[in-house]
């Protein structure tokens, strides 16, 4: 049987990420195998990030789309941020699925395979093992894992972000194009945090998404329901057409997901824990980790666990955030809101980023509402 350098198991954003990176790497000759149950060939999401360029690994087979004023409003008040030298992003998950097989096609010595990883174990003498549905069992060296463990996203009683999203055009100008609308809060979030996320390619066209934080199993149906409705009452759309729909599941959570039993298995993606837990970012976070992962590999021919680490006191932050959207969710929109109003917009993304100093932090702080975040201090729990 042959032993592979490495397989990656999970060919979503992370796993392409990683591919993509260690194709332009000392190690892009090693032996690698690449396992997805689908050809990942489907639009099936919309990412965004915010940065001052695009990514060196961001499509350039499509055309480039961002913004660079953002807004968050409630029912009385909002906000419209400039985002000075930063943009914001956007990405066709077809296009990135399409531009890194591309570049996989070139390398004979990496291989894909269209099949389900059933298990993934350590086989003794620092080998990993993956066993799949219809192809038998693989084995490598060193194994990074992405697959979502669903199961336990499903069954754990953590804070999630669930959304649906459609991508709708219409004859009438509903959309402001100049500014991505982050958080559009319209009910009056007594007990929930919900809000409407819009795109706005033009004035006729846009992704609106509408977004619930929630520990329950939502039925889809209903958050279509909202969908339909806001664009109704809300941009006076009855008459559009939905070009595709896109859904998920985002853990918002610090406590993440069950570390790897073995130094050689190494997860990647929302496995890791690369979503933001206060916001359910991902993708930027994505590129951090699958660089830092092969420019360590490259450099030492291993990786250690501690790669991923996120300084503690973001985690902290992350908490006292997310115990307000537990216990108190009339307050986040404010926090929200005031967060961009009195902080300048590169400030504030540059603290979700992980990026600020602990100056910065106090600073961007101090301007805030304290008595809530004291009240979530002094009741702080995990979430
Ligand atoms: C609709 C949507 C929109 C999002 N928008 C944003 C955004 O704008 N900005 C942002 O930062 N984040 C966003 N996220 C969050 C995050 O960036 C994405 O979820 C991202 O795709 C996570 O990457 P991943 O590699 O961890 O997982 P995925 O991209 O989901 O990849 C997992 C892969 O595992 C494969 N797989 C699953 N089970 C098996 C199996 N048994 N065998 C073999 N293969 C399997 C799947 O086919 C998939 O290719 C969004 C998420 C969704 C769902």
């Amino acid at each position: 049987m042959v032993t592979y350098d490495y397989i990656i198991t999970g060919l979503g954003c992370a796993g392409l990420s990683l591919i993509y990176y260690l194709l332009d790497s000392p190690l892009k000759d090693k032996k690698i195998l690449l396992i997805d149950n689908s050809s990942k060939t489907e639009n099936d999401r919309t990412w965004c990030y915010w940065a001052e360029k695009p990514f060196e690994i961001h499509p350039k087979n499509s055309p480039l789309i961002f913004w660079d004023t953002i807004k968050i409003a409630e029912s009385k008040e909002s906000v419209s941020a400039y985002l000075e030298d930063l943009k914001y992003f956007h990405i066709k998950s077809s296009d990135f699925y399409k531009e890194v097989i591309d570049k996989i096609k070139k390398h004979p010595n990496v291989s894909f395979l269209k099949d389900s990883v059933e298990q993934i174990q350590s086989s003794g003498k620092s080998i990993v093992q993956v066993k799949t549905s219809n192809s038998g069992i693989f084995r490598s060296e060193l194994l990074f894992n992405s697959i979502p463990m669903s199961s336990y996203l499903n069954e754990s009683p953590i804070l999630k972000q669930v959304f649906v999203g459609w991508n709708v055009s219409s004859n009438q100008e509903s959309f402001d194009p100049s500014a991505v609308s982050l958080m559009h809060f319209v009910s009056d979030q007594k007990r929930k945090t919900d809000f409407f996320y819009i795109l706005p390619y033009t004035a006729k066209h846009a992704l609106i998404e509408y977004t619930l934080y929630t520990k329950n199993e939502i039925d889809m149906k209903v958050m279509e329901s909202k969908l339909s409705e806001y664009l109704e009452n809300e941009l006076g759309l009855t008459d559009y057409q939905i070009h595709f729909k896109e859904s998920g599941s985002i853990p918002m959570s610090t406590l993440g997901f069950p570390p790897p039993t073995d130094p050689n298995i190494i997860h990647l993606g929302t496995l890791a824990g690369c979503s933001k837990p206060s916001t359910g970012y991902t993708f930027y976070d994505i590129q951090k980790h699958c660089r830092s992962i092969v420019s360590e590999l490259s450099f030492t021919g291993k990786v250690s666990s501690r790669i991923w680490d996120r300084k503690k006191r973001f985690g902290f932050y992350d908490n006292i955030i997310l115990n307000i959207a537990v216990k108190w969710p009339a307050s986040l929109p404010d926090i929200f809101r005031k967060m961009f109003a009195k902080n300048q917009a590169k400030l504030v993304l540059k603290f979700l980023h992980e990026e600020t100093s602990l100056w910065e932090e106090i600073k961007l702080l101090s301007r805030m509402n304290y008595s809530v975040f004291i009240k979530s201090l002094l009741n702080y729990e995990k979430h």
